[in-house]
């Protein structure tokens, strides 16, 4: 989660001024300000970058995410209720076949308006900086909010860390790396330590007998018996 937030606040640094032509950042001017007003607003959005869990699964760049909103006015500022639907795209972590599924992410995020805002004027500083606006919240700039870190957020809790093509695959083979779900007789046959050791012993009586024979090899035995 500490990675989140550090994503998180450098967005909000980077969006300090928020692009109203951004189709991730909303308007509240049409909700108004008086609490309890309510809208709702259905969007297809194209995906922003890296849009999921880095190289695992996530929705490409431009692919489109269907958001289904609810802009709800409270005292404090706008909340937010929502959910994103994508196609994300990864590979299988047993079998590493490419995968495709749907993803579907619930969120609920608070919109504050600044201090200032809310009450027509400037808040006076609090003696301690840390009881100042919060860096974790998020606010309503100039009456409009930018979803991408909280939709960001909502996706990649919502994708599985771990992807695979379907719950039954067997992945590979850990001998060969063939794709065991299309080769189900695949096997090996077992080289057993133990098995092994009594073939090295089988060469070995092989050998002696083959000394006794032309006896001749007397230097090759006594090193092997040893
Ligand atoms: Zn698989
Ligand atoms: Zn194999």
């Amino acid at each position: 989660m500490a990675a989140l937030l550090t994503i998180r606040k450098r967005e909000q640094a980077l969006n300090a001024r928020l692009d109203h032509l951004n189709p991730l950042v909303f308007d509240t001017h049409e909700l108004g300000r008086r609490p309890g007003a309510l809208r709702k607003v259905t969007r297809s959005v194209p995906a922003p970058k890296d849009f999921g869990i880095a190289g695992v699964i996530g929705a490409p760049e431009g692919a489109p995410v269907a958001l289904d909103l609810r802009l709800e006015s409270v005292m404090e500022g706008v909340l937010v209720t929502g959910t994103a639907r994508a196609s994300a795209e990864g590979e299988c972590v047993r079998c590493l076949e490419p995968l495709s599924q749907e993803v579907a992410a619930d969120f609920q995020e608070m919109f504050s308006y600044h201090e200032s805002d809310s009450r027509g004027r400037v808040r006076a500083e609090p003696a301690d900086d840390a009881e100042g606006e919060d860096e974790d919240r998020l606010y309503v700039e100039d009456g409009l909010f930018d979803l991408e870190p909280v939709l960001r957020d909502a996706v990649v809790l919502a994708l599985p860390m771990q992807p695979v093509c379907r719950e039954t695959c067997a992945g590979l083979c850990s001998t060969c790396g063939i794709r065991l779900d299309e080769n189900p007789d695949h096997h090996h046959d077992a080289v057993d330590i133990r098995w092994a050791a009594l073939q090295g012993l089988a060469e070995t009586v092989k050998d002696g007998e083959k000394d006794n024979m032309g006896g001749a090899e007397a230097g090759v035995d006594e090193k092997q018996e040893k």
